[in-house]
């Protein structure tokens, strides 16, 4: 099983690669940079002084949506926001002209709980195929959703992809 989170957490705590401090907070999900970084901490991430130091990112620059136009936005993204882990490439999603929030992982159960499951379908990004596997996905099965909530409207979306 992956972890469902962005952070997780340590009693004793670990040391931040970035700023040297001890965190009992520690990022664990993707961070893209030629150094092998073990822990980072939230406020490195949030400042920006990670992706800095280390020239990295949190997610992969062409694996987000079209249609944000700021690229202050996508700066934002890509160097101070936490990313997720997915079965493979991570691709963010884009509503109402901004990137959305990252909500978790998902299946068809989850999204049927949260009653979004109708909203999430309505989609222009899905075909009919495509919605069906939604429909059977499968929290932590094969085929994993990835829930986004758009900062703006509300409306709800997902990614999806394979072990
Ligand atoms: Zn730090
Ligand atoms: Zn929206």
């Amino acid at each position: 099983m992956r972890k469902t989170g962005a952070f997780e957490e340590s009693a004793d705590g670990v040391v931040c690669d970035c700023c040297g401090k001890t965190t009992h907070i520690f990022y664990t999900n993707p961070f893209f940079s030629v150094e092998d970084i073990a822990y980072l901490c939230p406020e490195c991430i949030a400042s920006g002084e990670a992706a800095r130091k280390y020239d990295g990112s949190f997610q992969d620059d062409f694996s987000v949506d079209d249609g944000v136009d700021d690229p202050e936005k996508l700066d934002e993204l890509i160097h101070r926001t936490p990313g997720y882990s997915g079965w493979q490439q991570e691709y963010w999603r884009a509503h109402c002209g901004d990137y959305c929030a990252y909500l978790g992982y998902v299946g068809a159960r989850e999204l049927r709980a949260l009653g979004v499951l109708e909203e999430v379908l309505d989609d222009p990004m899905w075909d009919e195929e495509q919605k069906e596997m939604i429909r059977e996905s499968v929290n932590g099965g094969h085929l994993q959703c990835y829930l986004f909530r758009c900062l703006h409207c509300g409306k709800h979306l997902v990614w999806m992809d394979f072990d």
